[in-house]
């Protein structure tokens, strides 16, 4: 992605709610970051999470899939996500359709869902996703929170948790635009190299900046 394309997201005044985007490589550490959020009472939309289950269960993103990429995709009703994978590998064009029948399906989910968190008049909400700038969503967003961590150490958490080898974590790696690409977008920068409890103290640290924030809005 060219660099010219990024730009910052603002506060957009008009917006009763901030939505707060959090983001960060493969294992960097951003759902353990958010769970931790959530433990400050702020509801987290999982963005990766909801679309493996949005292509199981919406049956207009079903449909959409199968058109284009064959009925063989869903084997009894269930994705078939190595062989989408597979139709998808070192295919720009083939990823680049997926992600435009994918991404606008977890738009209007996400949508729905700020609209479900309203009732329970939450500060803030977050959104998380792996590839929140790459695919532009980030736009939507009112503020970003990128988590780094030391590659060698993203390496090894995600090959520990995954129980893969350092080389498939690796190719995961490089489909990932550079984190100093990233950090240049981020207004807020966790850095998760360090203890579970040096994590939250920086977690505790930003969620009182955003709310600052919000009482001087
Ligand atoms: P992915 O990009 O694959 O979705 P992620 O960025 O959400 O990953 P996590 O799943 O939060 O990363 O963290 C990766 C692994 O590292 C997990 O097993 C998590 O428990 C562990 N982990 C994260 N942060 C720490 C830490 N500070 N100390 C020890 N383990 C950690």
């Amino acid at each position: 992605m060219k660099q010219a394309q990024l730009e910052k997201p603002s506060i957009r005044q008009t917006q009763l709610m901030l939505k707060i985007g959090i983001t960060g490589g493969i294992g960097s550490g951003k759902t353990t970051v958010c769970k931790l959020f959530e433990t400050l009472g702020i509801p987290v939309y999982y963005a990766d999470e909801r679309a493996k289950y949005l292509m199981q269960h919406e049956h207009f993103l079903i449909d959409q899939l199968k058109k284009n990429f064959g009925d063989e995709v869903y084997e009894n009703g269930r994705l078939n996500r190595a062989l989408l994978a597979e139709k998808v590998f070192n295919n720009k064009p083939k990823l680049e359709l997926l992600n435009s029948i994918v991404h606008p399906a977890v738009y209007r989910d996400t949508e729905r869902w700020v609209e479900e968190q309203k009732i329970k008049k939450p500060p803030y909400l977050i959104k998380e996703a792996a590839l929140l700038i790459e695919t532009g969503s980030y736009k939507s967003l009112d503020k970003l929170i990128m988590v780094t961590a030391p590659l060698e150490q993203r390496i090894n958490r995600v090959s520990a948790r995954d129980k893969i080898s350092v080389e498939d974590v690796m190719a995961r790696v490089r489909n990932q635009l550079p984190e100093d690409e990233k950090i240049k977008l981020a207004d807020f920068i966790i850095t998760n190299d360090g203890d579970i409890a040096n994590l939250e103290k920086q977690v505790a640290e930003v969620h009182q900046q955003i709310l600052n924030s919000l009482n001087q809005t």
